[in-house]
């Protein structure tokens, strides 16, 4: 399926692809095809790419949208290292993930240069550090990489990835690298995914299998020239603490006081601050709403960036992944390592006493000896809540969770895609789209 087949077919030409000016030459002829009934206020709560890219569409139809943000930067998850350097910025890799997407098109029609993911990786397992070729010829590793292929197709009992991997006798030797490909690749652990929720985002995903790459600061970049009107909208430091929808009018009040009123409210707030209860809602949100945000995952990471004076792998190597606590690290020629470490290994971290930068380093160190002593920079930083994940009992609960309640109060962010694409920044363009529209159509109750 082609770009354009595949935009026609989600209904994508005719609506918010189309709003971004010139992204699609294709599309200048074409109008928002949806009866726009509603040309009131908006507030949406958060400045992340979903509420950003709402708020370009909601502003380009002639809505008023003001953006109350938490902190004091946008993008929120979009940058992995929010308070560190332009350095780190630009060391930073982000993943666009697949081609059929509008993140992939407004990056294209920037003309960002991507690089197709490349390179080698490293496995430590059995006690030494292997080359893929090396690991290719253990019979573990192989059991091993088909077993993370099954569970593509994996259409049975709901049971944690880590359950099937167990329950096919694979030696414990591989067991940490299966829990990178399987577990920390979205976001958590292998014990914590459903097997069933790994199978069906992988059926259901539309995007298109091509991984590509750029830096953080392209990243930004490219939504500062794309989505200028959402950033003027923005007020920082207003963390909302309180909405009441039971008035005709919508009633916002933030952590200092300050009150605020409008017609519709889109929340794009990730998961885990909707699951902590800081946002409180009159009248409470019904027990649909409430089932659906504790069946949904979302764990803590913790993010490390450092850089060495020099590489001490293989040019070309891509990743190094090992078997302790901290296992997947991104290298680069320039002695860049990056290292992303979420759910029940993320937890081991934080109930060990010590600095957890400290304690990644040191398990880099242990595979790659010397390392330590040449790192240059470093910084980290704590996710309480990485990306959304399905674990066992998901059912229909990001459905449930993106609905609308009243015809007032809205949900969009990553966590509520129902087409498989959570997790990703094009996923949660995707729940943008959706929910502005929802709002444009939206009848005064
Ligand atoms: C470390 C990491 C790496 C990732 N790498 C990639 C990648 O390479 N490629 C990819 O496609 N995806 C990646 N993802 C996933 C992607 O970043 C997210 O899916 C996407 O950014 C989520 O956007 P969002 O708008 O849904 O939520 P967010 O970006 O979380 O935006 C929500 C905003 O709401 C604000 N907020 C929270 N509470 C309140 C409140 N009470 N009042 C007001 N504002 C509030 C937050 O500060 C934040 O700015 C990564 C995620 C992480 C954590």
């Amino acid at each position: 399926m082609n770009r354009r087949t595949f935009l026609q077919q989600s209904g994508w030409l005719t609506t918010g692809a189309c709003l971004l000016p010139g992204l699609f030459q294709s599309c200048k002829k074409l109008e928002w095809d949806q009866d726009n009934t509603f040309q009131g206020e908006v507030i949406i709560v958060g400045a992340g790419i979903s509420g950003l890219y709402a708020a370009e569409m909601l502003l380009k139809q002639g809505v008023s949208v003001q953006i109350l943000e938490a902190s004091d930067y946008w993008g929120g998850r979009m940058r992995t290292l929010p308070n560190t350097t332009p350095l780190f910025q630009q060391a930073d890799r982000r993943t666009v993930y697949g081609q059929f997407s509008i993140l992939y098109d407004l990056l294209r029609h920037q003309s960002i240069e991507m690089q197709e993911k490349s390179g080698s990786q490293l496995y430590y397992f059995a006690g030494a550090l292997n080359t893929e070729a090396e690991a290719n010829q253990n019979i573990y590793f192989q059991e091993m990489l088909q077993a993370v292929e099954n569970l593509n197709a994996y259409n049975g009992g709901d049971i944690s990835a880590q359950a099937y991997f167990d329950s096919l006798g694979i030696s414990s030797n591989v067991e940490a690298t299966f829990n990178v490909l399987a577990g920390q690749a979205h976001g958590t652990s292998a014990d914590r995914i459903s097997a069933l929720g790994i199978g069906r985002q992988y059926q259901s995903w539309s995007a298109g299998k091509t991984e590509l790459t750029l830096s953080g600061n392209q990243l930004q970049a490219a939504i500062e020239q794309a989505l200028p009107n959402a950033l003027n909208r923005i007020r920082y430091n207003t963390a909302v603490s309180s909405i009441d929808y039971s008035g005709a009018k919508v009633s916002v009040q933030d952590q200092s006081g300050g009150t605020y009123s409008c017609d519709r409210i889109l929340l794009t707030a990730p998961l885990d601050v909707l699951k902590s209860g800081t946002i409180s809602f009159t009248p409470t949100l019904n027990s649909a709403k409430q089932t659906s945000l504790s069946r949904i995952g979302i764990d803590r990471s913790y993010c490390a960036m450092f850089k060495l004076q020099t590489a001490l792998w293989p040019s070309g190597t891509r990743r190094i992944i090992g078997n302790n606590i901290a296992q997947s690290f991104e290298v680069s020629d320039d002695g860049w390592v990056y290292c992303e470490v979420s759910g029940e290994q993320a937890d081991m971290i934080s109930s060990i006493f010590g600095d957890p930068l400290t304690i990644i380093q040191q398990q880099f160190d242990q595979f790659i000896p010397g390392a330590i002593s040449l790192i240059t920079d470093a910084a980290i930083h704590t996710w309480q809540g990485n990306r959304s994940y399905d674990p066992i009992g998901v059912g229909d609960a990001r459905q449930l969770l993106a609905s609308s309640v009243n015809q007032k109060l809205f949900f969009a962010g990553e966590a509520t895609h129902t087409g498989g694409h959570h997790g990703t920044l094009h996923g949660a363009m995707e729940t943008a789209l959706r929910a502005a529209t929802e709002i444009l159509t939206s009848s005064a109750s």
